[in-house]
């Protein structure tokens, strides 16, 4: 659910004169090296649920065991990489470090995974237009994806009320030891027209871009609850009979300001742009 964090791909390249290789191969044996303090780890169960997740809006398959895993203890972003990344896919053996801030953060963790999956660098296809909602991708990754696509003239502006807006809860019975807990509030936004939209977003009342998708959680007084924002236009831009979604994870017990919720009956909200789902009830079990 945190946004920022993003990844680059660090390539060894090949087919270069001998002079430079001898650089070339220095440098690809220092950026080979893990950040000082890396600790391998076992993905723990909740990954198999994220990769999965990647598998299908991605449409490609791979195994997580083929994935190293390593985490950098204490921190928020990976030492020794101006970039402030959460987290960082490595294509010479296939290794994903994460900084242990964003260790258990689904969207980030899904972001890397893609990269695994696609064993290549941000491209808007993946990243923005199929996964979507599923992986953060915002800041360098949008710029690695280049200019969204441009509506062609014409195109009808609508307000978000024409827009279908669903939730659902995955897996349909979170808890009960499955997954470690996690599980995932998915907000759908379909355009039911037989041709393509721009939806017209709100302005915030920040400096940021609009709302797009937002979810709520509540049990008596517990609640919770995150708005998603058009951090790239292409998220207002519907195709016809389109459907995009946002992912937001949720895990039972933990630091509530971190997706922790406690065991019990939940009544779930998504909406976009403002325009509400129609509420969905469901139980996470201890
Ligand atoms: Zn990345």
């Amino acid at each position: 659910m945190l946004l920022y964090g993003m990844t680059f791909r660090i390539r060894c390249g090949a087919g270069f004169t001998f002079v430079i290789l001898a650089a070339l191969a220095t440098a690809c044996a220092e950026i080979a090296t893990l950040p000082a303090g890396s600790e391998s780890f076992v993905p723990p169960p909740e990954y198999q649920l994220w990769w999965s997740m990647t598998e299908a809006c991605s449409g490609l398959r791979g195994s997580l065991a083929d994935v190293d895993w390593y985490v950098v203890p204490n921190t928020a972003y990976i030492p020794g990489n101006s970039r402030e990344l959460g987290g960082e896919w490595y294509e010479q053996g296939n290794r994903i470090i994460v900084a242990s801030g964003d260790q258990f953060d689904g969207s980030l963790v899904r972001h890397e995974m893609l990269h695994a999956l696609t064993r290549a660098n941000h491209t808007r296809l993946q990243f923005l237009e199929r996964c979507g909602g599923v992986v953060v991708c915002v800041d360098a990754c949008i710029k690695d994806s280049g200019p969204p696509p441009t509506p062609p003239a014409g195109t009808p502006h609508v307000s978000p009320g024409h827009i279908d807006v669903d939730v659902d809860i995955e897996p349909a019975a979170p808890g009960g030891g499955e997954f470690g807990g996690y599980f995932t509030i998915v907000v759908t936004a379909h355009n039911p027209a037989a041709h393509a939209v721009v939806v017209d977003l709100l302005p915030s009342d920040d400096d940021g871009p609009s709302e797009t998708f937002t979810f709520s959680v509540r049990s008596g007084s517990q609640s919770s609850g995150y708005s998603d924002r058009a951090y790239d236009a292409e998220v207002t831009y519907f195709g016809p009979g389109e459907t995009k979604r946002d992912v937001f994870d949720l895990h039972l017990a933990g630091d509530p300001a971190h997706g922790g919720l406690a065991a019990g009956t939940y009544t779930a909200n998504g909406a976009y742009g403002a325009h509400g789902s129609a509420p969905k009830t469901f139980t996470l079990s201890q």
